[in-house]
């Protein structure tokens, strides 16, 4: 070959997606997830307005309350993938979703675990003959590369709002706008974003997480600073590169599709007065927002809100710890009711004593409430769960809180 001739790019091997949504599959998936997942406390709540009183304790669900549509539909694709590669490995990217009794059910169905301590197989001995499970926050872009090189069959469960917050990303990267993403810098949904955020190659991204980080990052923007000590407060949050002297010029706001929308509103607030601040109100364009909050994740926290309008004598959020949706309704409740975040009904080992995850502590707690104590005394709790709680969990919650009170699972389903 002569020396001034580049050598051939090498073709881009075609991503093998495959479609395992065939109506025959689906049609025995749906009768396998209902069956793990139905509650029939669950279906006699809704059809009672919400709430269920026996003796004299009341029980009320918040109206919009666990899975939501692109949950339910990575558990369909997993169930799905099961069934039409009954033979091969099945490998899925971490957690399909945040719920530790959906991944052990999944693992149970011999879906092996392709990242974290102990992973089943090492990334680079997967090939063409395995399949791999995305889960519903996605993955980052260098993985889905990597395992698309390999030739691995891909099942892809990415929710579709989570691909609109990278289309949005890319935008600002495209249009040389730096992405300040409003989530969890450790977050598998904000590290699949983070990656779009690139954009070619020369994007740039950086994470915000509280209200007071969002403080740093506008004095910086509106009056400059220490760019050293920015770099430390902000590692493992920004893209490689990144120079806060240079890339908060232009910035666009994302977020992690499940934040609390009233503190995301409140970030773009305050970004959108330090740029103005900065460049004096004058020079338009410099800031961009879009809110990638998600449908369900907003459907959850209004009804959470609607339910506390009413009195209750404390308020149970069900869903795994490390969920971020279930975080939020957590917070909600937290600030107007006594409120436990529980994984499932086990966490409630007697009337007075409530095992739960405390937000600021990032650990397990045991607490007493007196407020089932008394027998004679009525009392009225609130149930909630996030997007990633599967119904069976909230009914065994549900059952829990009546027969510490003294009623059969017989009397709270009338049977
Ligand atoms: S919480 Fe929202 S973004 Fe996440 S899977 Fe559900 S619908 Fe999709």
């Amino acid at each position: 070959m002569p020396a001034d001739t580049e050598p051939p790019a090498a073709p881009k091997r075609k991503p093998r997606r495959v479609n395992v949504r065939t109506p025959e599959v689906m049609e025995r998936v749906q009768a396998e997830v209902e069956e793990h997942y139905r509650s029939r406390v669950v279906e006699r709540l809704r059809s009672s307005g919400g709430s269920l009183t026996v003796g004299n304790t009341t029980v009320r669900l918040a109206k919009q309350f666990g899975f939501c549509y692109g949950v339910e539909r990575a558990i369909d694709l997993a169930y799905a993938a099961r069934r039409v590669f009954a033979d091969s490995d099945i490998y899925l990217i971490g957690e399909i979703i945040h719920n530790p009794e959906v991944n052990r059910q999944l693992r149970e169905m011999g879906i092996k675990n392709l990242v974290g301590a102990a992973p089943d197989a090492a990334l680079h001995e997967l090939g063409s003959e395995d399949v791999v499970i995305v889960p519903a926050f996605g993955a980052e872009l260098s993985l889905m590369d990597q395992l698309e090189s390999q030739g691995c069959l891909m099942v892809d469960t990415t929710c579709g709002d989570v691909m609109s917050v990278w289309k949005r990303v890319r935008q600002y990267a495209k249009a040389g706008f730096t992405s300040i993403i409003h989530g969890k810098a450790n977050h598998e949904e904000t590290r699949a974003t983070a990656s779009r955020a690139r954009g070619g190659g020369d994007g740039h991204y950086l994470v915000v997480l509280t209200l007071e980080d969002c403080d740093y990052v506008c004095e910086y923007i509106a009056r400059g600073g220490d760019r050293d000590a920015f770099l430390e407060k902000f590692k493992g949050a920004h893209s490689e590169g990144f120079d806060p002297d240079l890339h908060l010029q232009k910035v666009g706001v994302a977020n992690q599709t499940t934040m609390l929308k009233g503190e995301t509103e409140e970030l773009q607030r305050r970004i959108a007065a330090a740029v103005e601040a900065r460049d004096g109100g004058g020079e338009a364009g410099n800031f961009q927002f879009f809110d990638t909050i998600c449908g369900a994740t907003q459907e959850r926290q209004d009804a959470l809100y609607k339910m506390l309008e009413e009195p209750m004598d404390l308020l149970l959020v069900v869903g795994g710890y490390n969920s971020s949706n279930t975080t939020h309704l957590v917070e909600i409740g937290g600030g107007r009711v006594p409120t436990f975040f529980i994984r499932d009904s086990k966490c409630i080992g007697s009337l007075e004593q409530i095992v739960h995850y405390d937000l600021g502590q990032k650990g397990e707690v045991t607490s007493y409430s007196g407020a089932l104590l008394d027998p004679a005394r009525p009392v009225t709790v609130g149930v909630t769960a996030g997007a990633s709680c599967p119904n069976n969990l909230i009914e065994e919650t549900v059952l829990r809180v009546f027969e510490l009170r003294g009623y059969s699972p017989a009397e709270v389903l009338g049977d």
